[in-house]
């Protein structure tokens, strides 16, 4: 049976069952985190990260997609611990997150740079995936990159070096996009470019507008799309956000839908409080506890709610997978 690679080790597919494919333990500056210790309680974040995740298992959600990588923050070992207290299943990425340039550290070495050169970035994914990441043994599961306004050189620089990776390893790739930008279609083309088939792609974040025709038009040619911020209403209202996936489920297209809600156990982009001030619904709870019952309000079948929490997390992580 095909395996897929978790923090706690591989397991079989059969085990992950249900699935939010959008969801973060913690997302934070490492940098600053470093230099103003008094930011943070390592302690009390991992204590408070086993507590959500457990509430999240008793819902039960048997496994979350955790999409942080170079860029967010990315600590597997950190995650690891987490785990080691919960029971659930946690799946991790390489690749990086940038919505400008490169990091400095790839500045003036690998393609279009003053020294030239192969791409550095594409062993260290396609290692992050057949080795495993760091010294913890653990392996990603799948490749991510950004596409926020447009794309900038560093943008394209990281796509096609995840487009790279993909092709050695298979490993399929979530873009983070913005849909206000309309900047999933951009992705979707540099990768087609690259010679990556767009079931391959979850083009995430397309779930924050009421433009059904740019989603469609992903659809169409063949991506996934994350309607994956449920309950992060700043963007786009939650009934709005359910009115559209009742409308594209009832026009056949739940096997292209993956439900999230982008939410994180810590993350340090808000002062302390705001962020529970700001977007009361944005938490691991709110699919289930809100959003499962407004979509069977209005006619979407449970089958459908299983094709978009099991069935198509399922077919998008196998692929690459012996
Ligand atoms: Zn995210």
């Amino acid at each position: 049976m095909t395996t897929i690679e978790t923090v706690r080790g591989p397991v079989a597919i059969d085990v992950l069952k249900t699935v939010l494919m959008h969801e973060h333990v913690f997302v934070l500056d490492e940098e600053m985190r470093r230099n103003y210790p008094e930011l943070w309680d390592e302690e009390q974040v991992v204590a408070e990260a086993v507590e959500k995740l457990k509430g999240l298992a008793a819902l039960g959600v048997s496994t979350i997609v955790d999409p942080t990588v170079v860029g967010l923050g990315r600590d597997v070992a950190r995650v690891a611990r987490v785990n080691a207290q919960v029971d659930i299943n946690i799946v991790v990425a390489t690749g990086m997150y940038t919505l400008a340039d490169v990091p400095l550290l790839f500045r003036f070495y690998g393609p279009d740079t003053l020294l030239g050169g192969e791409e550095p970035m594409v062993g260290m994914f396609v290692k992050d995936l057949t080795e495993g990441i760091a010294d913890t043994g653990v392996r990603a599961a799948f490749l991510k990159c950004a596409i926020e306004e447009s794309l900038t050189p560093g943008v394209e620089r990281v796509m096609r070096a995840v487009a790279q990776a993909h092709l050695i390893t298979g490993a399929p790739i979530v873009v983070h996009t913005s849909a206000a930008h309309r900047t999933g279609l951009i992705a979707q083309e540099v990768f087609r470019r690259e010679g990556v088939d767009p079931g391959a792609l979850v083009l995430d974040h397309s779930g924050d507008t009421d433009d059904l025709d740019y989603v469609r038009q992903m659809i169409d040619q063949g991506s996934y799309v994350g309607m994956d911020r449920f309950g992060l209403d700043l963007y786009l209202p939650g009934d709005q956000r359910v009115a559209n996936v009742v409308r594209l489920v009832g026009e056949g297209l739940a096997d292209r839908l993956m439900l999230s809600h982008d939410a994180s156990c810590h993350i340090d982009w808000f002062p302390p409080g705001v962020r529970e001030q700001v977007a009361p619904n944005w938490h691991f709870s709110h699919i289930h506890q809100e959003v499962l019952p407004a979509l069977r309000g209005a006619g979407v079948g449970e089958k459908e709610i299983t094709t978009m929490l099991v069935d198509n997390p399922r077919r998008f992580l196998s692929q690459g997978r012996p």
